[in-house]
């Protein structure tokens, strides 16, 4: 059977911003904190709440800001040898009359394919990680809350705005 599920999120509320690094966006953004009460549904109806969970999404992209959306690069190792091991496939297998085009194409295609993503992966080594990325962005200072445009308030070394209740980080 056929079984639809997935996750419901429930009453959303900003509670902070921040200047962050959007990993989709591939550059600095400023991104906002969603909370919400999620459970999970099995076909729409709610079975099994979650509970509140605190989500960073960016403000020009709208998707979230610490999900890859790029291939890891281990998965591109592993592509590499699967190449090569198509290659080696290619060169041993023995020539038979019909199959010469598929042969052919892992002994010439395979390397090829492999040669390339060795050039990509030399020329992205040593892209900053996340962490890296983060402490390259000076933190927020808006004085003014970027939603409601009212004066943020500095309570107990927090600044958050006194009207939506939103944490500047
Ligand atoms: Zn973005
Ligand atoms: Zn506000």
């Amino acid at each position: 059977m056929f079984l639809i599920h997935g996750t419901y999120h429930f009453r959303p509320k900003r509670v902070a911003f921040r200047n962050d690094y959007c990993l989709p966006c591939a550059r600095p953004r400023r991104s906002v904190q969603i909370r919400t009460f999620d459970a999970e549904h099995i076909f729409w109806i709610p079975l099994v709440p979650i509970g509140f969970r605190n989500r960073w999404y960016c403000t020009v992209c709208e998707r979230q800001t610490d999900v890859n959306v790029r291939t890891r690069r281990g998965f591109k190792w592993a592509g590499l040898l699967i190449l090569l091991m198509f290659c080696a496939a290619g060169w041993a297998a023995p020539m038979e009359a019909g199959s010469e085009v598929p042969i052919w194409l892992l002994r010439i295609g395979a390397p090829m394919g492999a040669a390339l993503l060795i050039v990509h992966l030399f020329r992205t080594r040593g892209e900053p990680s996340r962490k890296e990325q983060l402490t390259s962005i000076p933190p927020a200072t808006d004085m003014v809350c970027p939603f409601c445009e009212v004066d943020m308030m500095m309570i107990s070394s927090k600044c958050s705005c006194p009207k939506c209740g939103i944490v500047r980080l």
